[in-house]
């Protein structure tokens, strides 16, 4: 089973200081900024994920994340060398695809069949997606298919299918050496299985499962098992944007071969409350705004409603509580209420102070081998500023490497590791 991780041109700096929250002077982002890959004990992926959405963005609401040097030097560079993948990590695969998730409100997608194969042989890529469009929407066995939907479900798919026939041409046309990957998408398990059979028909032995990251596992399972009575066996599956690794078992069984999610990385600084990974549980991070990096706590200032001079107090009491409590210096109740003051005075609504605790008591940071939490410390759970959550993030990355092996699935390559 291979963990593709999608690219958001994610890294971070190994020189920031954490106490004085500055770069060094002559930092070159480009140059000394650290990827996952990079940082971590070991690599936590088989493969990366670029979306050409992500790389050059589309439309008005731009998606794209790489700005206009760094576009130009993965273009100039390729990906492998840009990722910096050509010496330790060769083995690496890489894999393009449209990010189809960013337009799937348009009436069509936004990039032409060689617009997006000139963009996968430009990066010098390994596996390439044919573009593709999402279909919206799963009708269990037994239920109604709605009539108001089904000619615009069976649009996208044609769109789908046709593009994957045009791809495959255009590929062949090139005689480029980048594997083509088909997308099957569906609103139901045997449309999906009907894609799947139409895709190899075209000529597809990997087939990209499109779509699927709303539904419920047992949807996923049920189109996979439909899709099995008509695969063939040497049509390889890929899951879009699905983790779910306690269910990795049953997907394998169907042929799912590989799969890809910014979960994991996402989480640190998106979730509610799963921010930071065990192999068996997750823990809440601990929020430390930067009273000069916040906006809602700058506007309360302003407003006259918080003290400066108080908010930064509480600000570096807090931060100097949670260091003493990581050193052995400072029970955890003292560290945690310096936490809560700091909250009270920044106004927080909701206070996590049962989930803070069990994450300061536990102290997870103290026992992870990633090669980031020795270095960060306790600096690695502080939900505060992008240095410290992107770590977090990385961290998460390697944890899952570790959810992933500890299911049974050992085909993570253990080559390029730092020593
Ligand atoms: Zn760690």
């Amino acid at each position: 089973m291979r963990f593709f991780f999608p690219d958001s041109q994610d890294q971070v700096d190994p020189m920031f200081d954490f106490v004085t929250e500055e770069h060094p002077v002559h930092r070159i982002r480009q140059r000394d900024d650290r990827y996952a890959h990079e940082v971590l004990q070991h690599r936590p992926f088989d493969g990366l994920l670029i979306s050409k959405s992500i790389v050059d963005g589309h439309g008005a609401r731009t998606s794209a994340r790489y700005t206009a040097g760094a576009r130009n030097r993965l273009y100039r560079e390729r990906a492998r060398r840009f990722f910096r993948l050509d010496e330790v990590h060769r083995d690496v695969l890489i894999m393009g695809d449209c990010g189809a998730f960013t337009y799937f409100n348009e009436e069509e997608p936004p990039y032409s069949v060689a617009e997006v194969l000139d963009f996968y042989e430009y990066c010098g890529l390994d596996w390439g997606v044919a573009p593709d469009h999402i279909v919206f929407g799963f009708v269990r066995d037994g239920d109604p298919i709605p009539d108001e939907m089904i000619s615009e479900w069976e649009r996208r798919l044609d769109i789908t299918l046709n593009n994957a026939r045009l791809f495959l041409d255009e590929v062949s046309r090139r005689n480029c050496d980048i594997v083509p990957i088909g997308v099957a998408h569906g609103w139901s398990a045997d449309s999906y299985a009907q894609s799947v059979s139409d895709l190899q028909d075209l000529g597809y032995v990997k087939i990209a499962m499109g779509g699927m990251v709303p539904l419920r596992s047992n949807d996923i399972v049920s189109s996979l098992e439909a899709s099995s009575g008509v695969r063939k066996p040497e049509t390889e599956l890929h899951l879009l944007g699905i983790t779910r690794v306690d269910e990795m078992r049953r997907f394998a069984q169907h042929g799912v071969t590989s799969f890809d999610s910014t979960s994991p990385f996402r989480q640190a600084f998106k979730d509610d409350t799963d921010n930071y990974y065990t192999l068996d549980s997750t823990y809440v991070a601990i929020k430390v705004p930067q009273v000069d990096g916040n906006a809602s706590l700058k506007r309360q200032i302003k407003a006259g409603k918080v003290d400066q001079r108080a908010a930064i107090l509480a600000e570096r009491s807090c931060l100097e509580g949670l260091r003493a409590y990581d050193a052995g210096e400072l029970p955890v109740e003292q560290a945690l209420q310096r936490v809560l003051d700091y909250e009270d005075l920044v106004g927080v609504k909701k206070t996590r102070e049962a989930e803070y605790l069990r994450t300061l008591s536990a102290r997870p940071w103290k026992d992870c081998g990633c090669g980031i939490c020795e270095e960060a410390g306790i600096e690695v759970i502080m939900f505060r500023g992008s240095e410290r959550n992107k770590r977090r993030g990385f961290h998460n990355l390697a944890v899952f490497r570790d959810r992933i092996s500890r299911n049974g699935f050992h085909s993570l390559q253990t080559t390029g590791e730092h020593t």
